[in-house]
Parts: structure tokens; sequence; C-alpha cells
């Protein structure tokens, strides 16, 4: 199999609601580009204030964004802002920022709480499932190479600054789902193959759609870039 996506893992409890909600995720890979994307949203809509407010700052940023659950109605408001701003740069991040930002709408109206939760970087293959070393306050991976074991002395998190022992976050475990435990009957095992190829067929595609739409964000992120400089000088 492979690593485990790193995504927000998000839940929102409306008191309308008469049942638990079940957990969603925002799924964002904290690159370089998303970090572009967050800085220039910030500068294009004067955050920087709100932001150290309400916000544990880190470097990358994404990571000091769920360190505090659930997000209070300032915190949503502030954060609605931000990722609004992200949504309108690229329509990869508009559409997978749709659902959290109505969310953060709710939430910043005092319609919440809304939890957020960071998962931890992982890998899953055959049937062990790896959580890697990573800071328990932010999330962020151990800065140590996988699979090599880790120091059980305490070191500070890079991006957070919070200290732990990344022995102790480290954890491997059978992972029945990924065993192959129980034999399936031919039938099923025909459906999960075809499954599974039609999943490959439209994560293809939309690796291949999704690097043409980072190509457009970037030059309208540069666009953004060199009007805002103009205005200034
Ligand atoms: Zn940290």
């Amino acid at each position: 199999m492979a690593d485990t996506g790193i995504c927000v893992v998000w839940s929102l409890q409306t008191e309308a609601a008469d049942h638990e909600e079940q957990p969603r995720f925002l799924c964002l890979f904290p690159d370089q580009d998303l970090e572009e994307a967050l800085w220039d949203a910030i500068e294009e809509q004067n955050l920087q204030a709100a932001l150290q407010a309400e916000f544990p700052i880190t470097r990358p940023l994404w990571y000091g964004l769920w360190i505090d659950s659930p997000l209070s109605q300032r915190q949503s408001a502030v954060l609605y802002m931000l990722l609004s701003d992200v949504a309108r740069q690229s329509i990869l991040y508009r559409r997978e920022l749709r659902p959290f930002l109505a969310a953060l709408r709710q939430a910043s109206k005092g319609q919440g709480p809304l939890n957020v939760r960071l998962s931890a970087p992982g890998h899953t293959d055959f049937g062990i499932s790896t959580k890697f070393a990573h800071c328990p306050r932010c999330k962020a991976e151990a800065p140590f190479p996988r699979w090599q074991g880790y120091p059980s002395d305490p070191i500070i998190c890079p991006v957070c600054k919070y200290e732990y022992s990344p022995a102790a976050t480290y954890a491997s475990r059978e992972d029945k789902m990924d065993s192959g435990e129980g034999e399936k009957p031919k039938r099923w095992q025909q459906g999960i193959i075809f499954f599974c190829l039609l999943i490959g067929w439209i994560i293809i595609r939309d690796l291949c759609i999704n690097q043409s739409l980072d190509a457009i964000a970037r030059s309208r992120r540069r666009r953004r870039r060199a009007k805002r400089e103009k205005r200034r000088g």
C-alpha cells in the first residue's frame, strides 16, 4: 500500500443535529504551494494580526491551524477568511475546502462546536500499520529518517517548538484490514479489483487535471503578487 494521507479530521456538532456528526476529512498536502497560497491570502486579506492573536504561528503554517480544538468562534471566523481566499486561488483547493468552509461559517456564528484534528503521518503495507514519530502537539513528522528507529531523548519540534520524545510517538501494529485475513469469495475479489482499477483511473485522471490546475493557480498567484507590488509602489 502506501503512506496514509495527512488530513484534517473534522466534525461540526450543531444543536439542531440529534445525532453525533460523523467525522469528515479535509485532505490538502502541506507542500510549498499550499504554504505560498496561505501567506498570499494572509497578505491579501491583511490577516497577520488576527492570525497571531488566535493561532500558534508555526512554519509551515498549516500545522498551527489544527492545534486548538474545538475552534473558538473567533478562530473559526479568522480561518474562514483565510481559507476562503485560499479557495479562490485554485479550483483544486476550492473543491476540497467547500464543505469545511460551510462548517467554519456556521461555527463563526456560534453554531458549533467545530472539532478539528490533523492526522499523524503514517504508512500501511503488508498488513502492518505504522505511525511515524511525530510531534503530539502539531503532528509534524519528527526530523529523522524513517524505518531506522527513533531516539527516546526529548527533542524540540522544529515546527511548533514543543518538547517531546520521538520514540514515544512511534507505533507499528498489525492491520487486519490490510493483511488479507479471511478469504473473500472470488466474485468479491473481482469486484474489489475492478473497484481499485476504477479508483486508479480516477486518480490518474485527477492528477492530470490537478497538475494543469496547479499551474494555472501558480500563474494567478504571480499575477496577484505583481498587482499588489504595483499598487504599493
Ligand atoms: Zn510540533
